[in-house]
């Protein structure tokens, strides 16, 4: 079987699929028309963050699966791909960790300000210590996570660790759920007013597009710290730039953006009281080989139809 590989995978999947002799096909150039000629004939398709549009998938003749190196799939065109029969798999598995992880060193970073402490120290003004802003701790603050899927749980986790209140909105996901995890159901307008962190897991589509935009800043704590590392556009980025620009909210962490890459002059960047990463909180070496092996396996068993196949990463069939 042929399976096209869309960006680079770790080499533990690859060893995978060389070991039950499948052909690779390694593509780097995501041009459109590129693809259509290169993906003619591939039974399967591992793809990272490139865009797969109906265009590009209907030179494909032989395609069964398209499996996604993560969770999130706003980069294919879900319509074509039920339409036409294709499956759909993602590494479900593998990268709510890590994620979970980033969020925990957003929060600390920004709650503890250590960008400003990290500056006192290195410029020889250890003695201004007592100057600083204040900055704060998580213990027994109020956590809200917006959605309660893989890495939303994990993330509570960890905030229960840190013997933190933590609510959860997530409509789709039962009361009992949430108080199993020691966790409060909570109302969006109620949770965002009283929330000191807020940590979203969202998908994001019509619904969820601008979630948080100029009304919901109106109604934060003043040192709120908001971290995303679901999708850009979930946020709206200007209103978030006015809330940071004029220190209506504490502080905020974003791994995702409208656009990716984001412009080299973005005015968040021009900000102290933020903190970019570029989308790799779920790019540990851990994470990478999990990925790697999950999305090769999802592929592989697939088409085989080999029971190992983890039913729930098939999550189109
Ligand atoms: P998931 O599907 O397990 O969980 C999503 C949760 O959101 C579900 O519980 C669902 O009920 C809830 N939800 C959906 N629509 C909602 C709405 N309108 N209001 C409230 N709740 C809603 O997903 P996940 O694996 O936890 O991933 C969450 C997000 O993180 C996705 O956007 C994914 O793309 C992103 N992600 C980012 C990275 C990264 O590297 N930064 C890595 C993995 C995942």
């Amino acid at each position: 079987m042929k399976i096209a590989i869309m960006g680079n995978l770790h080499d533990d999947g690859l060893k995978f699929l060389k070991n039950n002799n499948c052909e690779i096909l390694q593509i780097s150039n995501f041009n459109e028309e590129y693809l259509k000629n290169k993906l003619l004939d591939v039974d399967g398709i591992i793809i990272r963050t490139a865009t797969l549009s109906a265009n590009t998938l209907s030179g494909c003749k032989n395609l069964k699966i398209i499996s996604r190196h993560g969770v999130g799939y706003d980069n294919i065109d879900t319509n074509y791909i039920e339409k036409n029969k294709i499956a759909l798999g993602i590494t479900g598995t593998a990268n709510a960790v890590s994620v979970a992880e980033h969020v925990m060193t957003m929060f600390l970073y920004l709650a503890k300000k250590i960008y400003i402490s990290n500056e006192l120290t290195k410029s020889g003004k250890f003695d201004e210590r007592n100057n600083i802003p204040d900055f704060f701790e998580l213990y027994n603050k109020n956590i809200l996570i917006i959605g309660f899927g893989r890495i939303g749980k994990e993330v509570a986790k960890r905030c229960n660790g840190f013997d933190a209140n933590v609510y959860v909105y997530d409509p789709y996901i039962s009361n009992n759920e949430i108080k199993k995890m020691n966790c409060y159901s909570i109302n969006k307008e109620k949770g965002l007013e009283i929330a000191d962190y807020i940590t979203i897991h969202l998908p994001l589509n019509e619904k969820t597009k601008n979630f948080i935009s100029y009304d919901q800043f109106k109604k934060f704590k003043k040192d709120l710290i908001l971290v995303n590392t679901a999708r850009g556009g979930i946020i709206n980025e200007d209103a978030l730039y006015i809330a940071l620009k004029e220190k209506n909210i504490g502080g905020a962490g974003l791994d995702v953006f409208n656009n990716e890459p984001p412009i080299t002059n973005h005015p968040l960047f021009s900000l102290e009281n933020i903190i970019l990463t570029p989308h790799n909180a779920a790019l540990t070496l851990e994470c990478r080989k999990r990925m790697s092996i999950e999305s090769c396996e999802n592929v592989y068993y697939y088409l085989t139809k080999n029971i190992n196949l983890n039913k729930k990463n098939i999550i189109i069939n």
